[in-house]
């Protein structure tokens, strides 16, 4: 995804495709280049570590960092914020996408808690599906990884009463801290090092050996998606609580949307399948049979009657050979669209060509009057290049460009 804006990667020096580390290497390296307590004497740092901190409160958090690149800064603002418990970006994420799944927070109220639990995202995978899929219906087993809470030691990082809040913070993962330079008094706000911004703090001992203290821990899950006879481009399968879990926060859902992709032979249109077929002039006028590979991979074999004369272009519909509908199990129209091929040149005698007169309906009488100046001219064949060149030669020569065109058309 290409980010809305770049002042918060810019003022790290990283690209907004920067990983994490990288993004956190950047902090470390710019923080002490420009931390106040070295800088007494360059005014201009401590503004630029006011910038360095703050964009690495944003990109170091994964939500936030996603708000930021969807829609800048602007996204992170929450303009005053609907719920007290709500941080600019999950408000945001709520009225995105958390709507009639409950959202964050509030809605999950536990024993009567005033605010529940947080949710996280719902996750959307896109989900390349064949016109074939769609018409015999197929189970696909995907594997997804996901964060959920550690079960051994339930979410907490370590042993009962293992956990205590960061004293440096008081728990809340960064530090505000003055200066004041010249007259002014700046105020700052930076990731508290004592937790590395969690507000908490684990004894190396008291660790839980499985999530290494980070509480949750990430596991391969098989899914089996159906999808279903009938499904159309753009559907939604949902797993409802398959996304990441974590220690106060609910999982979202798993979405998979169907990505119809385009069929070599077949085009769709709701129910109704849309097929080109190309028939030689004499099934077209005299009868015979197309055969048609469905999706099934069955042929239907399609008798043309004799004394039914197929035009080209012409569309002719087989009945509930399209799609079967989604789960009412009818089926559309297979619907025909013929292309005549011709045969070559001299496929005939002149002999065989007196003999097809006496059968095709007789030439239309020419329509120049008497009196009428006649030309006789026979046909050329056109010479790609050199119609590349007169039409060249057209954009320049304005004084005559009807000749041209004639010459063109008339050679
Ligand atoms: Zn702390
Ligand atoms: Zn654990």
């Amino acid at each position: 995804m290409m980010a809305k804006e770049t002042k918060l990667y810019d003022a790290l020096g990283v690209s907004p495709d920067a990983t994490d580390a990288q993004i956190k290497k950047a902090y470390r390296v710019n923080a002490l280049k420009y931390h106040p307590d070295k800088n007494q004497h360059n005014p201009d740092a401590a503004e630029k570590f006011k910038d360095i901190s703050h964009a690495y409160d944003i990109l170091a958090d994964p939500q936030k960092r996603e708000v930021y690149d969807r829609y800048g800064e602007e996204g992170l603002s929450g303009a005053g914020g609907p719920d007290p418990g709500m941080h600019g970006a999950e408000a945001l994420f709520s009225q995105f996408f958390g709507g009639g799944g409950g959202g964050f927070g509030g809605m999950f109220g536990q024993g009567g808690r005033p605010s529940g639990p947080r949710r996280s995202r719902n996750i959307e995978h896109v989900l390349r599906v064949t016109l074939e899929d769609l018409y015999k219906g197929k189970v696909a087993k995907l594997a997804l990884t996901r964060t959920i809470s550690c079960t051994k030691c339930n979410g907490k990082g370590g042993k009962e009463g293992a956990v205590k809040r960061c004293s440096t913070c008081n728990g809340t993962g960064s530090v505000m801290f003055q200066r004041s330079m010249g007259q002014v008094i700046q105020q700052f706000q930076s990731v508290c090092h004592d937790c590395k911004g969690e507000g908490e703090i684990i004894k190396d001992k008291d660790r839980c050996k499985t999530c290494m203290g980070k509480k949750t821990v990430s596991e391969k899950k098989i899914l089996e998606v159906h999808i279903d006879k009938g499904m159309v481009n753009g559907q939604r399968i949902t797993f409802p609580e398959e996304g990441d879990q974590g220690p106060d926060i609910l999982p979202g859902d798993v979405i998979f949307v169907v990505d119809e992709q385009p069929h070599e032979r077949f085009k769709r249109k709701k129910d109704d399948l849309y097929y080109r077929a190309k028939i030689d002039l004499l099934t077209a006028l005299a009868g015979g049979s197309i055969a048609i590979q469905h999706l099934d991979n069955e042929w239907i074999k399609v008798d043309i009657i004799p004394g039914e004369t197929i035009h080209p272009g012409m569309v002719k519909m087989i009945a509930n050979r399209g799609m079967p509908s989604y789960r009412l199990h009818n089926f559309g129209n297979l619907y025909v669209e013929f292309e005549v091929e011709f045969p070559g040149n001299n496929f005939a005698s002149p002999e065989q060509l007196i003999a097809l007169e006496n059968i095709l309906p007789p030439r239309p009488q020419l329509s120049i009057p008497d009196d009428g100046m006649v030309e006789d001219v026979v046909l050329q064949d056109v010479d790609p290049m050199h119609q590349q060149q007169s039409h060249g030669e057209l954009d320049e020569d304005d004084d005559e460009p009807g000749t041209e065109r004639a010459q063109c058309t008339s050679q």
